[in-house]
């Protein structure tokens, strides 16, 4: 049943930073805005996130000192790209508009950034990288005051706590730091980027409707003018007089969608439940090109099998591979990759096939095998160090035992472990070369292997499983730089724009450096917005009052 009929300027789906981001531009200008969000609260995998855009070129590097060029950026990212990118006007309109589209939401909104001050970027050592300053974090700020009843509309986050990533590295008591933000109503990381976003559009006036679910496009001829929204089992209509901004995230949510697409079939997602894929759906309706769909900012983890969020497994992130008596191995026992490459690098070797034996031996009962050293110094999602072994961790007093316990040829996992322990005496891996990539040596300007590799020999061992999880898929509908959609000969479907996750996502398969998804999220919700209000702007346009009802 059509419950009421309602007009704005701009219709936004979704409330991640892409949504907010275009909503904020577009009514910054004074355009009338709304915003339908799924969800009963706010902010998507973004206020779940590290909140940390790669923003190349921006004021906050300046600022300190670093210097950084646009050819710098593109010779970084053509090196990795490798001409593999969905377009080519995506990446230019991104290393355009980045710096630019996060001043901007620092200028209109309680956003204050700061660089990192030793955090590289993820393949530091290829031309055109630099050590540090394309990757910002926001600065914790007090948001309870600010934001009153809407502050607990932003979801909290379950996987990071209230601290920043500089503070991760400093040795600061984290745990009691946190919990004093919690009382205070302090947040950081992607709390506070949405927060920071939530309080801007609701200063300008846009209309933030949560759990109300876009459901379908409304066209007139080839045109969008609005859409059909779900709220409380009733439908409600709403036109759009410039324009429908689909920010609904990816699909990672959908398990049928990434089997389809990615090709894996026992992903989890790290993503807060409700991103699957419904954007993506409207979009093809349309008739809308699509891009970069077999790519995912993957980020493996683990999962104790039972922990559950609205109906979603809740996995747990954990850095144990990275640790020097730490290897993992594939369904056979062996190990196939060098453990500490990025996560995003992860994600592709866990797909990998093996076309002598016509197999994805990597993929499935994928196993880190660590001893109790590792167990003393690392985290592992969690589990404390000291912290009694639980259900999902098995352990053995010998590496045969363990081979047993989980269902691996016990003489190939006890070579394997040998033959990594002569590595670690060597100082060399001939195999994977474990010490030998920029990111094992992230935070410690540059890898070793006397730093990345140690015995695996102090009882007893353990094993867990490694699983493919998702940060967020980033392929989707295929866009012009301005976030307009295209249809597949590149013709405009005139009034439609995606941004974020639900959108080919401009980077391709690759993740140049840390906040690499937000990043280009915020700048082309910022194009998006701009493309609107010039819109807008233009001779003989009118604006819309919101006569969308509650
Ligand atoms: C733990 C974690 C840490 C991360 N850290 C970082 C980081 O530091 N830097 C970085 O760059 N990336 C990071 N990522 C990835 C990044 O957070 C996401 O890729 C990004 O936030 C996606 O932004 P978005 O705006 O496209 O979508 P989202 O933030 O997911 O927002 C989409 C919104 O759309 C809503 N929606 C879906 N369908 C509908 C519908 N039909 N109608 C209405 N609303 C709908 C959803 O409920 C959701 O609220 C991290 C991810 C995780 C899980």
């Amino acid at each position: 049943m059509v419950r009421s009929e309602g007009v704005a300027d701009v219709v936004v789906v979704g409330s991640g930073a892409a949504g907010l981001t275009a909503a904020l531009t577009a009514a910054d200008v004074g355009l009338s805005v709304v915003v339908v969000e799924k969800a009963d609260l706010i902010g998507g995998t973004t206020a779940w996130s590290g909140g940390m855009p790669w923003v190349p070129l921006n004021k906050h590097q300046r600022e300190l000192g670093i210097d950084d060029s646009r050819a710098e950026v593109m010779q970084y990212l053509d090196g990795l790209l490798e001409g593999r990118e969905p377009s080519r006007e995506l990446v230019d309109a991104f290393v355009d508009h980045a710096a630019e589209a996060l001043d901007f939401v620092e200028s209109r909104t309680p956003l204050r950034m700061s660089t990192l001050s030793a955090y590289p970027d993820y393949y530091g050592d290829r031309p055109g990288a630099k050590l540090a300053g394309r990757s910002v974090e926001p600065e914790p700020r007090e948001y309870r005051e600010l934001l009153g009843d809407w502050f607990e509309l932003v979801r909290e986050s379950p996987l990071m706590p209230h601290v920043t990533r500089e503070e991760m590295t400093s040795g600061a008591d984290l745990v009691e730091l946190s919990r004093q933000r919690g009382e205070k109503g302090v947040r950081t990381m992607g709390g506070a980027l949405v927060s920071a976003l939530l309080a801007g559009v609701l200063e300008r006036g846009v209309q933030v409707r949560t759990a109300t679910a876009a459901r379908r496009l409304l066209t007139e001829g080839d045109r969008v003018v609005g859409l059909v929204a779900e709220h409380a089992g009733q439908e409600l209509r709403m036109h759009a007089r410039l324009g429908v901004v689909l920010a609904c995230g990816g699909f990672e949510g959908d398990p049928d969608l990434v089997r389809a697409y990615l090709g894996v079939a026992d992903a989890l997602a790290l993503s807060p439940a409700g991103n699957v894929g419904d954007g993506l759906r409207m979009g093809l309706v349309l008739g809308a090109a699509v891009g970069n769909m077999s790519s995912a900012v993957t980020r493996p983890c683990v999962w104790d099998g039972v922990s559950m969020l609205d109906g979603q497994p809740l996995p747990m992130m954990s850095n144990l591979r990275h640790d020097p008596a730490c290897i993992i191995v594939n369904r056979h026992g062996r190990r196939f990759v060098n453990e500490g490459i990025s996560y995003m690098d992860m994600g592709k070797a866990l797909k990998a096939f093996d076309p002598r034996q016509a197999e994805y031996p990597d993929a499935g009962a994928v196993y880190m095998v660590f001893d109790q050293s590792a167990r003393d110094r690392t985290r592992l999602g969690d589990l404390m160090p000291g912290a009694p072994t639980p259900h999902w961790v098995t352990q053995a007093e010998t590496i045969e035992d363990l081979a047993r316990a989980i269902g691996m040829p016990c003489d190939v996992l006890a070579s394997e472990v040998a033959r990594y322990n002569g590595f670690a005496d060597s100082g060399e891996d001939s195999d994977f070369g474990r010490g030998t990539v920029w990111f094992e040596g992230l935070s410690a300007g540059g890898p070793t292997p006397q730093r990345n590799m140690s015995r695996i020999e102090r009882a007893p061992f353990y094993a867990t499983r490694l699983r493919y999880g998702i940060f967020g898929t980033i392929g989707g509908l295929l866009t012009n730089g301005h976030g307009q959609v295209l249809r597949p000969k590149g013709e405009l479907i005139e009034g439609l724009y995606a941004v974020g996750n639900v959108a080919a996502g401009a980077l391709g398969q690759t993740y140049p450096g840390g906040g690499s998804s937000l990043g280009p999220n915020i700048t082309f919700g910022y194009l998006a917005g701009q493309r609107l209000a010039s819109d807008a702007l233009a001779p003989g346009a009118m604006a819309a009052d919101i006569e969308i009802g509650e």
